[in-house]
């Protein structure tokens, strides 16, 4: 859904204070130079030198003002200079650069002239999707989306019939150019979208291998929701006096999500996260767990009280995937379980909770976990759990957010009780009070009252009531089971200053020698990598390599150790010969996995 008109008319008297770099931006609006309808209202938009048919275009989806992201790079990258935004989604970012660059390509040209790279498949469609709706009046413009897991042979035909605007992941990207379908000599514009999340998911090599390639005259834009060392080195050496822009939302976003945990025995987690969905009421609900088995079980435990779940998983193909978002989307499932790599880049407004039903591997994993609600100006809830061993690492989290996580008891049987009756005092009240229905239907029900209240002699309120009784149906409507468990769940003590290891959201080397000495699962077999904290690796550098780049899906990465000089990854017995020999190829933070079996 877009912004609506209320949330940008509040972010752009915001805007001023929002905006670090471009004074001017804030006075743009005044500026009308362009009338589109004498009868319309003029845009906001013009002013920017953007086309008629661009401006038509916009006023058309219902944009009435430009974001304050918008306003403050509409006018640099128009006259083609790099920048560096740090912004996150949710502010407009997409239409910030995709705008300037379809106003800035050529007619008739023969080959691509715009790049943006994206870290999921997801993003890449939906950046790719926004690029066509932009270019409605530019009928002539084509823009293809290229990730892993699609076709290669229809993505080479589509290049061939030509194409002015490539929106794709490094990976598919990066194959592409070697094998020479993708010819880069035109490109005019590089755009890197969710920099950090790139860098996260161990693609930055494979982004430096492409800048590299690229024409030396070209436009290059960053955008990245956090600035890691990494991602500000990589625009020192690859961008060209770059216009800055800060959209310092970050915390404001976070302040409007209302941050909660609940500490907890792991095997409490199921029962804690029925309680928390019938207590804590949100429109649309994201869960979060660390493995595929995970997301399985708990869609399965919710399937069973009675709940609609879809799941997000590695294993879940990529047309059924958009079929899923779409479903959340629109409202049709409400609860979606899924695993980090699953689920990056989902972009949902109507998501109201976000439960972590596991711990994020590190505070940036929480921070884009959070930040799947309280989307596009509205409210949201995130949830986390932590079991008492974790709660040493929940002020990673909290300094990551700039924000406290307050504590939270997992629910009573009277709060949920409490829960159940206001949501039926809403519906009744709901269906009492809205329209009077005048279907067939309901004219039957009518008589059916009135000749049960006559036959039997019932005062309308007794008839009501055997009325509502009926429609709770045969379960209790109010719980009453013991509860006991729920104060001692999360007494095991703890010392919060135990794990603080200071290494930025890295978990500390009491719980790393824990669970070295655990041995994998049954069904799987631990690997030694040759990567480890001297190379800066993250578990989720290792998860998304593994996972992306050698076919192996997410759902078969098991524990992930992290060691000085290597690492331990747990994967499934009896891997084929070919993925092993492409896992021990496969680079990771410029290093060469060298998988081996760990003795
Ligand atoms: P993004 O940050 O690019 O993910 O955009 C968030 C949402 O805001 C998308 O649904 C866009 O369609 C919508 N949007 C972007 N710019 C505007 C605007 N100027 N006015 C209204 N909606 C917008």
């Amino acid at each position: 859904m877009d912004l609506s008109a209320a949330d940008l008319k509040a972010a752009e008297a915001k805007s001023t204070e929002e905006t670090a770099t471009h004074g001017e931006a804030a006075e743009s609006n005044e500026v009308f130079t362009t009338v589109i309808d004498a009868k319309e209202e003029p845009s906001g938009f013009a002013g920017f030198g953007f086309s008629e048919a661009l401006v038509k275009t916009l006023t058309e989806k219902g944009y009435k003002e430009p974001s304050p992201i918008q306003a403050a790079a509409f006018p640099e990258l128009m006259l083609g200079r790099d920048l560096v935004g740090q912004a996150q989604t949710g502010t407009g970012k997409t239409a910030a650069f995709a705008l300037p660059l379809l106003e800035r390509l050529q007619k008739d040209a023969t080959k691509p002239q715009a790049l943006v790279l994206a870290p999921t498949r997801e993003l890449a469609m939906q950046v790719a999707e926004s690029f066509k709706a932009y270019s409605a009046g530019h009928p002539h413009l084509n823009v293809l989306a290229i990730y892993g897991g699609s076709d290669f042979r229809s993505q080479i035909h589509a290049l061939k019939r030509g194409v002015d605007v490539v929106v794709g992941t490094p990976g598919r990207v990066m194959d592409h150019m070697r094998q020479g379908t993708l010819d880069t000599t035109g490109l005019r514009s590089l755009v890197l979208d969710e920099a950090d999340e790139m860098l996260r998911m161990g693609f930055i090599d494979d982004v430096e291998w492409i800048l590299d390639q690229l024409p030396e005259e070209r436009q290059v834009v960053l955008f990245s929701a956090t600035m890691p060392s990494e991602i500000r080195r990589l625009s020192k050496r690859y961008l060209r006096e770059p216009a800055e822009i800060t959209i310092k939302t970050k915390e404001k976003e976070a302040r409007r999500i209302r941050q909660r945990c609940i500490t907890l025995q792991n095997s409490h987690k199921l029962e804690a996260l029925n309680r928390v969905l019938e207590a804590v009421t949100g429109e649309g609900v994201i869960i979060f767990a660390r493995t595929k088995a995970i997301t399985l079980n708990v869609s399965e435990s919710l399937e069973a009280a009675g709940h609609d779940v879809a799941v997000l998983n590695g294993d879940v193909p990529q047309n059924q995937r958009e079929r899923t978002v779409e479903r959340l989307r629109k409202g049709t499932v409400n609860i979606l379980v899924a695993t980090d790599v699953a689920a990056r880049g989902l972009d949902v407004d109507r998501i109201g909770l976000v439960i972590n039903y596991d711990m994020p591997f590190d505070s940036e994993a929480y921070v884009h976990r959070i930040g799947r609600t309280g989307r596009a100006g509205r409210s949201g809830e995130a949830i986390l759990f932590v079991t008492p061993r974790e709660r040493r690492f929940v002020n990673n989290l909290e300094r990551a957010v700039g924000q406290e996580i307050e504590p939270m008891a997992i629910p009573s049987n009277a709060e949920i009780n409490q829960s159940r009756l206001d949501k039926l005092r809403q519906r009744l009240t709901d269906a009492a009070t809205g329209e009077p229905n005048q279907s067939d239907e309901a004219v039957l029900l009518q008589e059916l009252l009135q000749r049960v209240g006559q036959e039997h002699d019932l005062d309308p309120s007794r008839l009501a009531l055997a009325a509502l009784t009926l429609a709770v149906g045969d379960g209790p409507l109010l719980v009453q089971g013991d509860e006991s468990w729920i104060q001692n769940s999360g007494r095991q003590r703890f010392d919060r200053r135990d794990g603080r290891d200071g290494r930025d959201g890295r978990f500390g080397d009491r719980r790393r020698s824990e669970r070295a000495s655990r041995p994998p699962e049954d069904n799987m077999q631990r690997y030694r990598v040759e990567v480890g904290h001297r190379d800066r690796v993250k578990p989720g550098n290792l998860v998304g390599a593994i996972a992306n780049e050698s076919g192996l899906q997410g759902r078969m990465i098991g524990r992930i150790q992290i060691f000085e000089s290597h690492s331990f990854v747990d994967l499934p017995k009896g891997m084929p010969q070919d993925v092993f020999s492409s896992l021990q190829r496969l680079k990771v933070m410029n290093r060469e996995l060298q998988i081996s079996p760990a003795s």
